[in-house]
C-alpha cells in the first residue's frame, strides 16, 4: 500500500515508521527544512536545546517505546526536579504534596481546602466526563476557595489558554492534575522528569535513520498544496500543480491547513466544517542562555502584578550529568492569540521586558548573565478545547474514503504532548492497516495503555 503522511512532528514521523514496519511504502511530507515539528530542536550559546521546553515523563510509555526502537532510550538524562512558587516576592517550594500544607499565601483553611480538592480530582473522581459541566472559574472558587483561586489557578489558566480561560471546563485541569500526578515514578515521592542528552535532535535524527533503513521517503521543505478527491475518495496529494497518487493519506498537520489543501466540495460536509472550526493557540516562547543557574528549580510558577509572565522553566539539571558540564537555559512561555501582544512584539523589546520580570523573581539575576537571547512563535501550539470538546470530537475517519485525519485536536481531555502524539499515531495506523474507524481514549488513566496492530 502506497501512503502519503502530512506532516512531519513526531506523530507523522512515527506513522511513518510504524506505517513502513507494516510493509506500507510511505513518503512522509514535510513543509518546513527541518522534522520534529513543535518539537523541534536549535542551538542558543552553543547548546542544542529544543525551540520549546520539552521533557520525558516515566508514563510517556509511547514515546519510550519509540526511543527504544529508534536506539537512543538511553540517552535520557533522569532527574529529580522541583517546583517553586513565586508569591509576593517569596519562592515557595511547591513540590510535594506537604508543601501545599506549608504554602503560606493561604491560611491552614485554604491549604487544607486546596489540598482537598487535588486529592480529590486526583484519587477520588476516576473519569474526567462529569467535570466537563463545571467551568473552572466557577467550579474551582467554590470549592477550593476564591484566595486558591486567585493565587494559584486563575494564573495558572490564563497562561495557558488567555482570553479563553474563562470557558475551559474543569475536564483539562482534571486531566492536568492527573497528569502532574505522574512526574512521580511508581513508588516514588519525588518529582523526576527526563530529557534527551543532545534534545529532541537525538530523537528526530536517530528517527530519520530508522526511516531511512525502513524505505520510508522523507521530503523535507515540501508543502502539500492540496488533496486531490475523486469520486469521494483520496487519490493523491498536489505539489507543484502535479499530482502524486497514494492509495491513502494520512494528515497530521495542524488543523487550519486542512480547509486550504481540501476542494470544494468537501467545505459543507459536517465533519470537515468541524474541522475547521477548530480554534488553535499560539505560544511565545522567550529562551535565554545564561552563564549561571537561574535558581535551583526547574519550573517556577508565577504570580505578581509586576512581572508579565506566570512561569519559568530551568534546564540546568537537564543538561548536567556525570562528566558534563551544564548548560543554562531557560524558558519562558505565553499562550495567547497570535494577533495581540506579546505574540506579536519585537523579540529585542520583549527580552528587555521580560528580563525585568525575571529580576524581579530572582533579584541576582542581571542581563549580563545572557549569553544570547531568541523568542520562538509558534501559532498553532494548541488547541482551545473549551466548554463541553468531547462533543466536538473528530474521528479519524471521515466521509472521504482513503483519507486518514490525526491531530493534536483529537486529543482530550489531556493535555497536548509527543507521547500521546505517538499513541494518536498508533490509533491512525490501525485505522489505516484495518480500514475502518478505530475509538481512541486519551484519558491520562489509560494514555500509557498500548495500541496493537
Ligand atoms: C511550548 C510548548 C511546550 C511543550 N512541551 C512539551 C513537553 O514538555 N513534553 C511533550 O511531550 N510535549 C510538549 N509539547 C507538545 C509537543 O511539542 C507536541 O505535542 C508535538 O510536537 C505534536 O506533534 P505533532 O506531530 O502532532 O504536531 P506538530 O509538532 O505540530 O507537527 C506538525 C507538522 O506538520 C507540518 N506541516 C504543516 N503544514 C504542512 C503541509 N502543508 N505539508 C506538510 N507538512 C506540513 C508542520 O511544519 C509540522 O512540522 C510542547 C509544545 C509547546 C508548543
Amino acid at each position: 500500500m502506497k501512503i502519503a503522511v502530512i506532516g512531519g512532528g513526531p506523530t507523522g514521523m512515527a506513522e511513518a515508521i510504524y506505517l513502513a514496519q507494516k510493509g506500507c511504502q510511505v513518503t512522509l511530507y514535510e513543509k518546513s527544512g527541518e522534522l520534529g515539528g513543535l518539537a523541534g530542536w536549535f542551538n542558543i550559546g552553543g547548546s542544542d536545546v529544543e525551540r520549546y521546553y520539552h521533557f520525558i515523563m516515566t508514563c510517556d510509555k509511547h514515546y519510550l517505546d519509540l526511543l527504544e526502537l529508534v536506539g537512543v532510550k538511553e540517552q535520557i538524562n533522569w532527574v529529580e526536579t522541583k517546583t517553586s512558587f513565586f508569591y509576593e516576592n517569596e519562592l515557595h517550594p511547591f513540590s510535594e504534596p506537604i508543601d501545599i500544607l506549608k504554602f503560606k499565601p493561604l491560611n491552614l483553611y485554604q491549604r487544607l481546602r486546596l489540598a482537598w480538592t487535588l486529592g480529590y480530582m486526583t484519587k477520588l473522581a476516576k473519569n474526567w466526563k462529569p467535570f466537563e459541566d463545571r467551568m473552572a472559574c466557577e467550579w474551582l472558587p467554590k470549592v477550593s476557595t476564591q484566595r486558591a483561586w486567585d493565587v494559584i489557578w486563575k494564573p495558572m489558566l490564563d497562561m495557558k489558554f488567555g482570553e479563553h480561560a474563562s470557558e475551559m471546563s474543569m475536564a483539562w485541569l482534571w486531566a492536568r492534575c492527573n497528569m502532574v500526578g505522574q512526574y512521580r515514578p511508581e513508588g516514588k515521592s519525588a518529582e523526576c522528569r527526563g530529557w534527551l542528552k543532545g534534545s529532541t535532535r537525538t530523537f528526530i535524527e536517530a528517527a530519520e535513520r530508522v526511516m531511512a533503513e525502513l524505505g520510508v521517503t522523507v521530503r523535507k521543505g515540501v508543502s502539500i498544496e492540496r488533496i486531490s478527491v475523486k469520486d469521494g475518495r483520496a487519490e493523491g496529494v498536489v505539489i507543484d500543480n502535479k499530482l502524486a497518487p497514494f492509495d491513502h493519506i494520512v494528515y497530521s498537520a495542524p488543523s487550519p491547513f486542512l480547509k486550504g489543501m481540501m476542494p470544494e466540495e468537501t467545505q459543507q460536509m459536517p465533519y470537515f466544517q468541524q474541522i475547521y472550526s477548530q480554534k488553535c493557540y499560539g505560544a511565545t516562547c522567550m529562551v535565554l542562555a545564561l552563564k549561571k543557574p537561574f535558581n535551583p528549580y526547574f519550573w517556577t510558577y508565577v504570580n505578581d502584578p509586576r512581572v508579565p509572565f506566570v512561569g519559568v522553566i530551568n534546564y540546568s539539571d537537564f543538561t548536567a550529568w556525570e562528566g558534563q558540564e551544564g548548560r543554562h537555559v531557560i524558558y519562558v512561555p505565553w499562550y495567547s492569540e497570535t494577533n495581540v501582544d506579546p505574540y506579536t512584539r519585537d523579540s529585542d523589546a520583549l527580552i528587555k521586558d521580560w528580563a525585568q520580570g525575571l529580576k524581579i523573581v530572582q533579584p541576582d539575576f542581571d542581563e549580563s548573565w545572557i549569553i544570547e537571547g531568541v523568542v520562538g512563535r509558534a501559532p498553532y501550539a494548541s488547541m482551545i478545547c473549551s466548554g463541553r470538546y468531547s462533543e466536538r470530537l473528530v474521528p479519524l475517519r471521515g466521509p472521504i474514503k482513503d483519507f486518514t485525519f490525526a491531530n493534536l485536536s483529537q486529543i482530550y481531555p489531556q493535555d497536548r504532548g509527543i507521547s500521546i502524539g505517538i499513541k494518536l499515531s498508533r490509533y491512525a495506523v490501525k485505522s489505516v492497516l484495518e480500514d475502518r474507524e478505530v475509538e481512541m481514549d486519551f484519558s491520562p488513566k489509560v494514555s500509557a495503555e498500548p495500541v496493537d496492530f
